[in-house]
């Protein structure tokens, strides 16, 4: 295995949340792109396993830290050790229902480990800025596709974790006016699914799972009985929620696609991370039963409060300005997860 150092590539990016499910597959990708990327997780929600397996993914040594962001003593200590060129910030909460019963927790640990990472960026003159937003900032669509100039309108937003990702935008835009030197992108994630193509890495929540992958999944594995399809009701094809899945490796591509607009001096940007393409609850338990061979027993069951009907993205302004668009079509992203889920039928226990 290489002990990749700082001369040898490019330039050093700081992954705040790097063994998670988005950030693992980042680190995978900033390696492939010539960059060092340095992992810095606090494993609430991750293993350390994960980027063990991105190292036998890469052949390289990924380097790592088990440091919570909202400890800024610490932050400080890699800042000082290395000269980050960027930052990727995939380090959030996200549990929708988690974040309603727990508003404080999410708030103080999405705004506040972002509020250190642009501390340290002041302090040590870090420009570069990468956010892990979410399409959930557009609350209820007012018009679809979801480009990105629908208005964002934070009182529609149904859930503290939504919220929070809209408050760190605007914390975002504010940083930007008062350093119009720096580029900051925000990226907003429509449903990232999916998995590394090897098997090796996936999705692995940490107890039930809140999004429906992740739940069909381990549905297929047998460690939930049956799926729930909430709401069958909807103006939609077949009454069930339609969303834009996107793979998860087209999202990791995303943002080494968005970070060349450093090397230009973007300022800050905004780019939706979609398919364009819609599917239903229905066509995706479908589509896994497809992609495993097995059927797959659900239950019909009432609306989950503070869903939305259908929501997809107009992935235009990525395809135009980054020159990126998603690759991987709904049955690769079912069979990567499949292959993921069945060599891995407790994640990385
Ligand atoms: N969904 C479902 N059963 C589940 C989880 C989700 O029917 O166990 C539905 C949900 O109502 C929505 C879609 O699947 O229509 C995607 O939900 P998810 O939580 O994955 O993403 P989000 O709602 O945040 O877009």
């Amino acid at each position: 295995m290489t002990e990749v150092s700082g001369d040898q590539k490019k330039q050093y990016v700081l992954v705040p949340g790097g063994a998670g499910f988005i950030g693992s597959h980042c680190v995978i990708e900033l390696v492939t792109a010539g960059y060092t990327p340095i992992a810095v997780d606090n494993e609430c929600n991750s293993s350390r396993e994960c980027l063990k397996r991105v190292e036998q993914i890469t052949g390289c040594k990924i380097i790592s830290y088990k440091i919570d962001c909202l400890d800024l003593e610490s932050l400080r200590d890699i800042f000082k050790k290395y000269p980050i060129y960027a930052i990727i910030n995939c380090a959030a909460l996200k549990s929708v229902g988690e974040s309603v019963q727990k508003p404080i927790l999410y708030y103080k640990n999405n705004i506040g480990c972002l509020l250190n990472l642009l501390t340290c960026m002041e302090e040590f003159n870090v420009k570069n800025f990468l956010f892990s937003s979410s399409a959930t900032v557009y609350g209820t669509p007012k018009y679809l596709p979801l480009d990105e100039k629908h208005p964002c309108i934070g009182d529609a937003i149904t859930n503290p974790y939504g919220k929070s990702k809209y408050i760190c935008e605007h914390i975002l835009k504010d940083t930007m006016v008062a350093h119009p030197e720096w580029n900051i992108i925000l990226l907003r994630y429509f449903n990232p699914v999916g998995a590394h193509k090897t098997g090796l890495i996936g999705e692995n929540p940490i107890g039930k799972p809140n999004n429906l992958m992740p739940y069909i999944a381990q549905v297929v594995v047998g460690r939930l009985p049956y799926v729930n399809i909430f709401g069958t009701d909807y103006n939609t094809p077949d009454g069930t929620g339609v969303r834009d899945y996107i793979h998860v490796v087209d999202v990791a591509m995303g943002h080494i696609a968005a970070m060349k607009q450093f090397e230009i001096n973007c300022g800050l940007k905004i780019y939706n991370l979609g398919t364009g393409k819609g599917y239903s609850v229905r066509e995706m338990i479908k589509a896994l039963e497809k992609a495993s061979g097995k059927t797959i027993p659900y239950k019909e069951c009432s609306r989950r409060s503070g869903d939305l009907a259908t929501v997809y993205a107009d992935p235009t302004l990525a395809a135009q300005e980054l020159g990126w668009t998603a690759q991987r079509n709904l049955d690769e992203m079912c069979e990567d997860l499949w292959r993921w889920q069945s060599n891995n039928p407790n994640g990385f226990q």
